[in-house]
Parts: C-alpha cells; sequence; structure tokens
C-alpha cells in the first residue's frame, strides 16, 4: 500500500492551518488516517466534535480513550461553520468521540453542530458519524434527525462475531443494526443510511457477506469495506492482508444486494471520498473499488 506525502502545490498546508487556527479537531489527525494527505490535498476533512477524548476504548482505534475534562463547546459548531465555509465544503463530515459521560451523548452538540452548518452554508450536506447514543438511542436519534442531515452514517465496524471482543461489552452489533434502521423510520425527509466495515480482524469473507445482509436488511444505502491498519502495537494485530481481488469481491456482492453505494478497497474509510459516495447512490452510479 502506497500513500501520497504532503506536498506543496496541494491545498494540505492550506487546509491545516484553517483547523488548527480554530482550535478544531479531525479524525483525520486524531485516528492518524493514511488519507490525510490525499483528503486535505482536495480541500476536505472529517470533523470531530465533542473534544479529543473517547470514553470508550475499541481495540483498533487509534482516538485517545479515557475520562473527558470538559463539557462540549458551546462554541465549537460556529467555528466549525466557519472553517467549512473558508475550505469551500459543499458536503461536510462531522463525527466525534464517545460521550458517555453526558446526558445525551453529545446528540444535542451534533444538533447544534448541523444547524450552525446549515445557516452558514445553505447548500451543504451534512453527513453524521455517530456513536451509537448508549442509553439515550432514541431521544438521541430524534435530537440529531430534527436538524435533517442528508447522511445518517454509523459504524457497524466488524462482523457480529467480533463485535464484543474488539469494541467493548457497552457496543452491540444489534443495537448497530437498530440505530441504523431506526433513523429510517425515524426520519421524516429521504435520509440516506450509511455504515462501514474494518477487514483485516480476524473475520472471515462469508463473515463480512453476512454483515453486508444484516445491514441491507436494516435499510442501510451506502456502505464502505477497507483494511485494518494497526495503529501502535498496543492495538489489535493485523490479521490479515485482505487482496485487492477480495476488495473486489465485497462490491459485487454489495451490487447484488443492493446498496446504493460500495466503496470497498484497502484504503477506503468512511469518510473517504464522502461526496463521491453520496453522489453515487444517489444517483444509481454504483459500486466502486479503489
Ligand atoms: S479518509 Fe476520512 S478520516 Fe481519512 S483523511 Fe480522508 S476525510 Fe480524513
Amino acid at each position: 500500500m502506497k500513500v501520497r506525502a504532503p506536498s506543496a502545490g496541494s491545498r494540505y498546508f492550506e487546509v491545516r492551518a484553517l483547523i488548527h487556527g480554530q482550535g478544531l479537531h479531525t479524525i483525520c489527525e486524531e485516528a492518524h488516517c493514511p488519507n490525510i494527505a490525499e483528503c486535505w490535498g482536495r480541500g476536505t476533512a472529517t470533523f470531530q466534535i465533542l473534544g479529543d477524548t473517547c470514553t470508550r476504548a475499541c481495540r483498533y482505534c487509534f482516538v485517545h480513550s479515557g475520562r473527558p475534562e470538559h463539557p462540549p463547546d458551546p462554541l465549537e459548531p460556529l467555528r466549525l461553520a466557519q472553517t467549512a465555509a473558508q475550505m469551500g465544503l459543499r458536503h461536510v463530515v462531522v463525527t466525534s468521540v464517545d460521550r458517555d459521560d453526558l446526558p445525551d451523548s453529545g446528540a444535542g452538540h451534533y444538533a447544534a453542530t448541523i444547524r450552525a452548518l446549515k445557516a452558514k452554508l445553505p447548500e451543504v450536506s451534512v453527513e453524521v458519524l455517530t456513536p451509537d447514543f448508549l442509553g439515550c438511542e432514541e431521544e438521541a436519534l430524534r435530537i440529531v434527525l430534527a436538524e435533517r442531515p442528508e447522511v445518517f452514517n454509523h459504524n457497524i465496524e466488524t462482523v457480529r462475531r467480533l463485535h464484543r471482543s474488539m469494541r467493548g461489552a457497552k457496543a452491540s452489533y444489534e443495537k448497530a443494526l437498530w440505530l441504523l434502521g431506526r433513523a429510517k423510520e425515524i426520519a421524516r425527509y429521504p435520509v440516506l443510511t450509511k455504515s462501514g466495515i474494518i477487514a483485516g480482524l480476524g473475520e472471515r469473507n462469508e463473515e463480512v457477506v453476512a454483515t453486508l445482509r444484516d445491514l441491507r436488511a436494516a435499510g442501510v444505502d451506502v456502505v464502505t469495506i477497507g483494511q485494518y491498519l494497526q495503529p501502535s502495537p498496543k492495538h489489535a494485530p493485523i490479521d490479515r492482508w485482505v487482496h485487492p481481488d477480495e476488495f473486489r469481491w465485497f462490491r459485487e456482492q454489495g451490487e447484488a444486494l443492493g446498496f446504493g453505494s460500495v466503496f470497498s478497497g484497502p484504503l477506503v474509510r468512511s469518510s473517504y471520498r464522502a461526496d463521491e459516495q453520496r453522489h453515487a447512490a444517489e444517483t444509481g452510479r454504483g459500486a466502486v473499488a479503489y
């Protein structure tokens, strides 16, 4: 696998200056995403709200885990919207750390962020990649979807057999499916739902297809599948390198199941070319492998 280094001719340094200048976090940096030079070079990024400390500790994730020291920053939504405007984004992806310490698990802050974006950029489409809102799932979905994000994303991450061992006792495969299905039911507009799978954590190919089937049964429109990269020796080891032919096969299986868009490839991440994923699903252009 080869990735580009940041180059002087791209927008990488401009994007970094804008994001750092506003004191914002991105999952691109927090998770050490391998695509950062490409995505930031294209002028895109994925914002991470609600701070930099996650109350979970998934075994594959590099985001710092612990007890957050601060409540949500009430001005973060405005700074984020201002930055998105300066970047000239037309599709804004917003994710967050898990905040099990908050009574609404951060749903209100998601809502405030969507509101700020739509007020500042009326033409923008917003994609939220949310946590599971443990303990207040139904209410949190209502709060977030009342602001009409165009895409509701919740990553299932791995197959049923590995879910608990990779994500911990608080997370649940069934709840992830429920959240995605319920989002479609609650939304009073045609929201696109989306989810992602990490390959290389110990799953078998047929288990990936079983998860695709489960996601499709939950009404999910857009799916991403990418290769796991071990972020540090303390994290789960890489079980296997999935061959590009296998990623192509996943894509074909997803196509056959009827997803609007399947992005499947070693470097695909949930937010990788998210604008193109949405466009593919909405125009029926279909599946893509990278
Ligand atoms: S794939 Fe997503 S997380 Fe990675 S750099 Fe691109 S926008 Fe950021």
